[in-house]
């Protein structure tokens, strides 16, 4: 029998002298064709392709309170959002990785087929308390990728403004675009809040960046296989895409919620202490507390009264309240946090020779400070930041081997801080002129 001779599927012309035909699987393609189509491919080269698809490694999934230590070396209070924020992150990757002890052990059949749903979360509370602090820790704590995004700055597609889709190529720029790792990675979405409807009649006109950006949002959140443009911007046609799958992606949004204490009040009926306007004091002093209370309290449709579509809501399912810190709470994050910013000034100071020294006065008169401004720990560096950099300018060679110490009037700016050497400090404690010890 005589050797089959083979046709090009693309040309149909068959091999001969001047033209090889190879054949793969079932098909043959010849030369002439081959190099056209390798052609057309580097023309449009896809990103996806062109890095290899990478094996995610399995995530060591850390328990719970293994999750809470980290979040504690970093964040002060917040007990309830880190015992809750713990167990969810747990659980979201442990229904990804599963246990490693557990590869090949059987569930029983009756768990085999049970879907665990993805569960996103919602974090209420004042800014500067900590929410993207905890939402960043815990991509720390779990070494995932880990993003952060406006929610007021996506607008539904067509309007001006970001597409979701931006939101994800953040993560898979920071997954240095390894899009398995992206795909398990969290997204911190600030000002959610910022997304509600602005009244309860939707229809008289187009909301643009109220319930079209929660219905764009909505998608992402519950797990889609979205487009992303590789460069960022807007989509346009024949444009390349990375293809993100984001149902194993935890989104975690978080605002303040100015507001949503008011309405559950008024559906649970509770009116605050010190409602009498006679009695202002008491209001002050326990209105953080009745809101933080309040606002625990919170259900589904305290969240549609406040502008948010059911549908939206139902994709996360895990609500938790931070609190306003307290003046010692907020004396702590100087203190007591890794890089605290005490610290940092003290590395700072050190470098120059200088012992610096805040008494405890001085930290509770910046907390208080802080708090009155109404942005948390955030109000914080710029009052520290404004505060030492007159102290800074003094620095100079005399002040080498100097302690400086921060008291409240110097926080205050009743008066400077005052510049000690050391030699003299120790010569007033022995109460004689200081001498050269050998
Ligand atoms: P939010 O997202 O709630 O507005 P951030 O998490 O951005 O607040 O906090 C702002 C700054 O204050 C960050 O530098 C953060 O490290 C610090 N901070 C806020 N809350 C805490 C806290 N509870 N413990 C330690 N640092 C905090």
């Amino acid at each position: 029998m005589g050797k089959r001779i083979l046709n090009c599927d693309f040309c149909g012309r068959s091999a001969s002298e001047n033209l090889r035909v190879l054949q793969g699987g079932n098909a043959c393609i010849c030369e002439d064709c081959s190099e056209t189509v390798a052609k057309l491919f580097a023309e449009n080269p896809s990103p996806n392709r062109a890095r290899p698809k990478q094996e995610l490694q399995p995530l060591e999934v850390p328990r719970p309170a293994e999750i809470k230590a980290i979040l504690d070396a970093y964040c002060i209070g917040q007990e309830d959002a880190k015992k809750t924020l713990s167990v969810a992150v747990h659980n979201h990757y442990r229904r990804i990785f599963g246990r490693k002890d557990n590869v090949g052990k059987k569930l029983p059949q009756e768990l085999e087929n049970v879907e665990l749903e993805k569960t996103n979360i919602l974090l209420i509370g004042p800014t500067g308390s900590g929410k993207t602090l905890l939402a960043k820790t815990l991509a720390k704590a779990l070494n995932v990728p880990f993003a952060i995004a406006d929610a007021t700055t996506v607008t539904e597609a067509g309007y001006v403004g970001e597409d979701v889709e931006n939101i994800i190529l953040r993560l898979i720029q920071n997954a240095e675009y390894n899009i398995e790792r992206a795909q398990v990675g969290i997204i911190y979405i600030d000002e959610i809040d910022k997304i509600g409807r602005k009244t309860d009649n939707v229809s008289i006109t187009r909301d643009v960046s109220g319930e079209g950006v929660q219905q764009a949002l909505l998608k992402i959140l519950e797990g889609t296989v979205c487009n992303v443009p590789p460069q960022g911007g807007r989509k346009h046609p024949h444009q390349e895409f990375l293809r993100v799958d984001t149902s194993n992606i935890l989104f975690i949004c978080g605002g303040a919620f100015v507001g949503l204490d008011k309405i559950i009040q008024r559906r649970v009926g509770v009116r605050t202490m010190g409602f009498n306007t006679s009695d202002r004091q008491q209001e002050e002093n326990t209105d953080s507390v009745e809101m933080k209370s309040l606002l625990s309290r919170v259900e589904p449709e305290d969240l549609v009264s406040f502008g948010f579509i059911p549908e939206f809501i139902g994709r996360l399912p895990m609500t938790t309240v931070l609190e306003e810190l307290t003046v010692d709470q907020m004396v702590d994050v100087m203190v007591n946090t890794r890089n605290a910013l005490t610290l940092q000034y003290q590395k700072i100071f050190a470098l120059e020779g200088v012992e610096l020294k805040f008494t405890r006065e001085s930290l509770r008169a910046m907390a208080a400070m802080a708090i009155k401004k109404g942005t948390g720990v955030r109000a914080l560096r710029g009052l520290i930041e404004r505060m030492m950099m007159n102290t800074m300018f003094e620095l100079s060679d005399q002040t080498v081997d100097s302690i400086v110490e921060i008291t409240p009037e110097v926080v205050l700016g009743k008066e400077k801080p005052i510049i000690i050497p050391k030699k003299k400090m120790h010569a007033n404690k022995l109460g004689k002129p200081q001498e050269e010890s050998k």
